[in-house]
């Protein structure tokens, strides 16, 4: 049930050592994410900002905010602990193009002085088509965006509203501008030859039946793979993750969009939702070895 199976092999021959995108590379390398994002430039309905961005990362977890210094020197120590390190994504605990200069020079120290780990970035795509040349720059492997929808009406009941060019939008409004830039940034992206995975967060009743037109969409502009994520309802974060008790899909209703969109794209189905500072091999987590006074007195 590998993605290995449907992708291009030109797309596989530079996804295949990605812990993410093969079932079996995340048994033989490792990937961590660095928290050096904190702000974020929207607001989605199903976020609560004293945890991870949902957008990549498991919701109701606190990741460990560092300096790009501290992450770079973090990422050294993993890579020289850990062999198999492959991947260092740029996932929170924000979104990671609101915070630019952050994001950026972490990108900058790691290449220096860990050179053969493959980076990558997530983000919600506010500011991608703003972004775009500078992500070239860097080498960046990959991009993930997280689109939930391409229609400015569902749009407006997933997002109050964005911070964009100094102006706070809300509504409908918001929404447009939001899909107009995620959807214009997809494009520049794939023409630069940058692979592009979309996230999607199933919301029940919002946005369900409307992915499998976002779907086509982000087909359409070159998107190689497209991960369909449930919603996490937290209960114990009470109403402020998942839109006043809104529930998550069931597995079964999960599995029934993913097959329904299957006939038309890769589907990646094995996306942990690792939290934004996640070290290790998929399925585990070994960020509590690297916390940063323990990384700061390793020499
Ligand atoms: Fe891979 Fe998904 Fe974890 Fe990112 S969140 S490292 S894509 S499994
Ligand atoms: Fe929260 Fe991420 Fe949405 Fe920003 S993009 S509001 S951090 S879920």
């Amino acid at each position: 049930t590998g993605t290995e199976s449907t992708l291009p092999p030109e797309i596989w021959e530079k996804v295949k050592n990605h812990p993410c995108y093969s079932e079996q590379a995340h048994h033989h390398f490792a990937r961590m994410h660095v928290a050096v994002a904190p702000a974020c430039n929207i607001q989605c309905n199903y976020c609560n900002r004293k945890y991870d961005c949902a957008n990549e990362s498991r919701p109701g977890v606190v990741s460990e905010r560092l300096t790009p210094e501290q992450a770079a020197k973090k990422v050294f120590a993993v890579a020289s602990t850990i062999p198999q390190m492959t991947v260092l994504g740029i996932a929170g605990p924000g979104d990671p193009l609101a915070n630019p200069e952050k994001t950026f020079k972490t990108f900058e120290l790691v290449a220096q002085t860990a050179p053969d780990i493959k980076l990558c970035v997530s983000t919600n795509g506010l500011m991608l088509p703003k972004l775009v040349d500078r992500i070239c720059q860097y080498n960046i492997d990959h991009v993930t965006i997280t689109v939930n929808m391409v229609d400015p009406e569902v749009g407006a009941k997933i997002y109050p509203w964005i911070f964009y060019e100094h102006k706070r939008y809300t509504g409908v409004e918001a929404a447009r501008i939001l899909s107009e830039n995620q959807l214009r940034g997809l494009e520049m992206l794939t023409e630069r030859g940058i692979l592009c995975k979309i996230n999607s967060v199933m919301i029940p009743g919002v946005n369900d039946e409307h992915l499998v037109e976002v779907n086509k969409a982000v087909k359409a502009r070159g998107a190689f793979l497209h991960n369909i994520m449930p919603l996490i309802s937290a209960p114990e974060h009470g109403t402020v993750f998942g839109m006043n008790g809104q529930r998550g899909p069931t597995a079964q209703e999960l599995k029934a969009l993913q097959d329904a969109c299957e006939g038309d794209m890769n589907m990646m189905r094995h996306c942990r939702q690792c939290r934004a500072d996640a070290v290790g091999l998929l399925g585990e987590d070994r960020s509590d070895e690297f916390t940063t006074e323990k990384v700061m007195a390793m020499e």
